[in-house]
């Protein structure tokens, strides 16, 4: 049984108890499902998570208006991935690859909202070139102006639910400055013609991931999130909500591997006595504990943050806070997972074993979203610039 007792912090609010209370009783009932064909498994998570209102938390409603709730987020991604990591990926990419439009979209853009708070549509983030992955200012992709048209031009990779996505938030660069200040962003339906996979990508922890190219693919001027020159700000503050929630899904991982830890250490028998009975065990789950608490911290302090913020003064920026907790949560998730396989000896590294799955769930998380030296940057920045 996970500990719980953190959601008594003053970080959260009654709903965001009987949420944490209503997402572990539907995972007990659904979870985990069978991972074998990554496509097929992702578009039933998406239809089952939609059709049982937790998608609703992945975006805000177009119609009531209101903000992303990103404690909500964050506990029903810390949950997910404590049961199954590809539900929480399937959850996690709804909110993510409609995040720009949630944030800055028109109302008719908002419009894909109602379908992807319900699983009638799968969304996807197009940001990552193969020669400007952590350096996003310098993607090549172009959308050119043709008459009341953009044609988008270059190749994305690295794309989660590439391929089965039904709309992608694409970033290109329109040109209006160099670097970071002359990239848009534009709402691309699946079925646009001149939109193809080219590749699909395999790892350690499958999930749906593809290069995608575009060839003239042409969508109407009112495809564009923002103004023109504004999409590297878009993306930014994108990330701003979903790092924080990339460093849930890692103490979601996290959580699991110390309750396999301790499950372990009190059954296994060994020297006439329990694992748990030997102290350098103890001090690997004490270490394990004190990281799980201390990423669930940062986590929550950066999804209060957030909330608060942006309830009380409008579009506020959390990028220390955000930094701060998925650089922690997710690097501290690694070694809490890699003890916890010691722990579990050969077992631990068995294919199919819990413990084995996470330690290869948790090793992306440190490099998509920005890599863990990028949070670094991140964070030193706004150290020095005494924010
Ligand atoms: C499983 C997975 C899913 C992904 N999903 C998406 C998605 O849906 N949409 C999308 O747009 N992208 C996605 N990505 C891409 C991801 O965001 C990039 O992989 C990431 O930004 C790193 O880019 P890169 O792989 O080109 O590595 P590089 O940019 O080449 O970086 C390599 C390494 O260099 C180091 N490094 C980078 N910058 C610095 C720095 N400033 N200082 C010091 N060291 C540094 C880091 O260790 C980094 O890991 C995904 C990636 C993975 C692995």
């Amino acid at each position: 049984m996970p500990d719980t007792s953190f959601l008594a912090w003053p970080f959260f609010e009654e709903r965001h108890r009987e949420l944490a209370a209503a997402i572990e009783t539907w995972c007990r009932l659904h979870l985990p499902v069978d991972h074998g064909d990554v496509d097929a498994a992702c578009r039933r998570l998406v239809a089952a998570l939609g059709r049982d209102g937790w998608l609703a938390h992945s975006a805000p409603d177009p119609e009531a208006g209101g903000a992303l709730d990103v404690r909500a987020l964050c506990l029903t991604r810390e949950t997910l991935a404590r049961h199954d990591g590809l539900a929480d990926f399937a959850f996690a990419m709804q909110g993510l690859g409609a995040g720009a439009i949630s944030l800055f979209g028109t109302p008719a853009q908002r419009q894909w909202l109602k379908r992807t708070r319900t699983g009638a549509a799968i969304a996807a983030f197009a940001l990552s070139e193969a020669k400007s992955g952590s350096d996003v200012a310098n993607i090549a992709m172009r959308a050119a102006r043709d008459g009341g048209d953009y044609l988008l031009n270059g190749e994305k990779t690295w794309i989660s639910n590439g391929g089965i996505a039904d709309v992608y938030v694409v970033f290109a660069r329109t040109g209006e400055a160099p670097g970071a200040k002359g990239i848009s962003a534009f709402v691309v339906p699946a079925g646009v013609e001149g939109l193809s996979v080219i590749e699909r990508i395999e790892v350690i922890a499958p999930h749906p991931l593809a290069r995608m190219r575009f060839e003239d693919a042409r969508v109407p001027a009112a495809a564009m999130i923002g103004k023109p020159g504004e999409g590297f700000r878009i993306a930014m503050a994108t990330l701003d909500v979903f790092r924080t929630t990339v460093g849930a899904a890692a103490l979601g991982f996290a959580r699991r591997a110390l309750d396999e830890a301790i499950g372990r250490a009190r059954s296994r028998r060994l020297f006439e006595g329990k694992l748990s009975d030997l102290q350098m065990v103890q001090a690997s789950i004490a270490e394990m504990a004190l990281d799980v608490d201390a990423a669930a911290l940062l986590v929550y302090r950066a999804a209060w943050t957030k909330d608060i913020w942006a309830k009380d003064i409008g579009a506020a920026r959390v990028t220390r806070e955000a930094a701060m907790a998925k650089l922690f949560a997710t690097e501290r998730a690694q070694h809490v997972i890699d003890k916890a396989v010691q722990i579990h000896g050969g077992d631990g590294v068995r294919r199919g074993h819990i413990v084995e799955s996470l330690y290869r769930e948790i090793r992306a998380l440190r490099i998509y979203e920005g890599a863990s030296e990028v949070q670094k940057v991140v964070i030193a920045r706004q150290a020095l610039s005494g924010a």
